[in-house]
C-alpha cells in the first residue's frame, strides 16, 4: 500500500490538468484502480481512496474559485519542476559542486508567463506557514524556471477545505530581496549543519544505518524480518494497530485526522496532570510541594475532575525528583529512539521526564489512575510504554551514551502514590519487555492489508482465532 498521503491526490490532479480528463472521469478511475491509475505503483488503502476523492473535489473547487477571483488568472498548469541550480567548477569547502533549490507543490502560470503561482498542499485546512517557507517557495517560482516572471503568488491549499488561501503576492525584485534576508541565512545554516540528533527523522534519513548518534541493536530477536521501508514505531502506533489496523494506517502512517474521537475523563485528567508537571519541571525546577498551584489544563476540567487532578498533583510532591537532579534533557518533548537494525524499525518514545542523577539517565513515565496497579499482571504488560523504554535504553539510548540507565514508573492516584523502578540491564526485565513489545510489533510488521476491525491480538497477548 502507498504510504504517501498526498500522492493519490497529486496523480488525480495531474490527470485532470495535463491529460484534460473531466473531474467525474478522474474520480471514476481513482476509485476503480484504487489510486494506481494503471501505473505499477502500490494501491491506496480504501480509506485513503475515499479521502483522496474528497480532497480532489476540494482542490478543483478551490482552484477554480481562486482563478476566477484573480484579475489575471494563472490557469496554465506547469509540468516541469522549477529548480534553482548553483553549479561550480571546483568543489567548495563543503566538498559540494552543485546546489539545487526546489519546492514541492503544484505550479501554474498566466498565459504570457508574466505571473506564476506556487500552490503548497496540506492535509487539513490551509494553515499558516512560516515566512521562510512561503518566501523560499516564491523564490523557486521566480528564479527556477525559464527567465523570471514579473510577479509570483503563493497559495495554500488544505485537503479538507474547498477554499484556497493566497498568502504571498510580490514582484520578482521584492522576492529576491526578501529571500536574501529570510531564506539565505536559513539555507546556510542547513548546509553547514553537522550536528546529529537522533529522533523521528531517523526513519527517512539516508545516514541512519551506521549513524553515530543512533543506538542500534536487535531489540526483538524473536520477531521475523519483514521486507518493507524503514518506519518509526511508538507504543501509540502499536496500540492503534492492536485496536484497529485500518485506523493505525490512516491515522498514524498517513496522518489523516481522526474524527469522532472522544477522550475519556480519566485520560483528560492524566493529560492535565502531565501538562502541569511538565511546566513545573521546565527551566530551573525546585522540589514540587503539595500545595503548588495546578496549571491551566487542570482549570479546564470538570469541577469534580479538577479535585481529582489536584489530589493527584499533591501526591507527586513525595516522588518529585528535583532538585537532586544533575541534568534534565533540554527538550522535554523529545522522542528517544533506538534502531532495530534487522527489522529496520526506529522504535521511539517520549518520556514524561528524562533526567540524570548519580551518573544514571532515568526515563520516567507518569501514570495516573483511580486504582492501584494490579499485582496479578506483569507491570510491563499493564504499561507497555515501560517495556519499550526498557528496550530503547538497553540499546544505549539516550544518544548512545555509555553508562547506567533506569526506567521509572511514577504511579499517582488521588489517595496514594508509588514508584516502580526497572533496570534495562536485568536480563529478566529485558526478556519480559521483548515479549510485550514483540507481541504487538510482530502482527503490525507482517500486516500488509490494514483491514478495519480488531487486530490479531487479544488483550492477553495470545493469537486470536
Ligand atoms: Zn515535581
Amino acid at each position: 500500500m502507498t504510504d504517501f498521503t498526498l500522492g493519490t491526490l497529486m496523480d488525480a490532479v495531474n490527470l485532470a490538468e495535463f491529460d484534460g480528463r473531466n473531474d467525474a472521469a478522474v474520480i471514476d478511475e481513482l476509485a476503480r484502480t484504487q489510486g494506481t491509475f494503471g501505473a505499477g505503483k502500490p494501491p491506496a488503502h480504501s480509506g485513503l481512496v475515499a479521502w483522496s476523492i474528497e480532497a480532489f473535489r476540494n482542490y478543483r473547487a478551490a482552484w477554480r474559485a481562486h482563478q476566477e477571483a484573480m484579475p489575471t488568472p494563472c490557469s496554465v498548469p506547469v509540468r516541469s519542476r522549477w529548480k534553482i541550480s548553483h553549479r561550480r567548477d571546483a568543489a567548495d569547502h563543503r566538498g559540494v559542486r552543485q546546489y539545487e533549490q526546489t519546492c514541492w507543490g503544484r505550479r501554474y502560470r498566466s498565459e504570457d508567463d508574466h505571473i506564476r503561482e506556487m500552490w503548497l498542499l496540506g492535509l487539513t485546512t490551509p494553515s499558516g506557514r512560516p515566512e521562510e517557507v512561503t518566501t523560499a517557495a516564491a523564490n523557486v517560482a521566480a528564479f527556477g524556471g525559464n527567465g523570471p516572471p514579473d510577479q509570483v503568488r503563493v497559495v495554500l491549499f488544505g485537503a479538507t477545505s474547498s477554499v484556497a488561501v493566497p498568502v504571498l503576492d510580490r514582484t520578482t525584485e521584492q522576492i529576491r530581496a526578501r529571500a536574501r534576508e529570510k531564506v539565505a541565512p536559513r539555507l546556510l545554516e542547513i548546509v553547514d549543519g553537522t550536528t546529529r540528533q537522533a529522533g523521528r527523522d531517523c526513519a527517512v534519513c539516508p545516514d541512519t544505518p551506521g549513524c553515530a548518534a543512533l543506538p542500534a541493536a536487535d531489540l526483538l530477536p524473536e520477531v521475523t524480518t519483514v521486507p518493507g521501508p524503514r518506519r518509526t514505531l511508538s507504543v501509540t502506533d502499536l496500540r492503534y494497530h492492536q485496536g484497529c489496523p485500518a485506523r493505525y494506517h490512516l491515522r498514524r502512517q498517513l496522518h489523516l485526522r481522526d474524527t469522532g474521537l472522544i477522550e475519556s475523563r480519566p485520560i483528560l485528567i492524566g493529560r492535565a496532570v502531565d501538562a502541569t508537571l511538565r511546566d513545573r519541571h521546565t527551566g530551573r525546577p525546585r522540589r514540587c510541594r503539595p500545595d503548588d498551584p495546578a496549571g491551566e489544563d487542570v482549570a479546564a476540567l470538570l469541577k469534580e475532575d479538577q479535585r481529582s487532578a489536584r489530589e493527584i498533583l499533591a501526591r507527586h510532591a513525595t516522588l518529585c525528583p528535583f532538585p537532586d537532579v544533575e541534568e534534565v534533557r533540554d527538550d522535554q518533548h523529545q522522542f528517544i529512539v533506538a534502531h532495530h537494525t534487522r527489522l529496520d524499525v526506529v522504535f521511539g518514545g517520549t518520556p514524561d521526564l528524562l533526567y540524570r542523577r548519580a551518573d544514571t539517565w532515568v526515563w520516567r513515565e507518569t501514570k495516573t489512575s483511580r486504582r492501584r496497579l494490579r499485582r496479578d499482571r506483569p507491570l510491563l504488560r499493564q504499561v507497555p510504554q515501560l517495556a519499550l523504554a526498557v528496550l530503547i535504553l538497553s540499546a544505549g539510548a539516550p544518544g548512545r551514551s555509555p553508562g547506567r540507565s533506569r526506567v521509572e514508573l511514577e504511579h499517582l492516584r488521588p489517595d496514594g502514590c508509588a514508584l516502580e523502578e526497572l533496570d534495562p540491564v536485568n536480563p529478566a526485565v529485558v526478556a519480559e519487555a521483548r515479549k510485550v513489545i514483540g507481541e504487538l510489533a510482530g502482527p503490525l510488521l507482517g500486516d500488509t492489508a490494514c483491514a478495519p476491525g480488531v487486530a490479531h491480538l487479544t488483550a492477553s497477548g495470545r493469537s486470536a482465532p
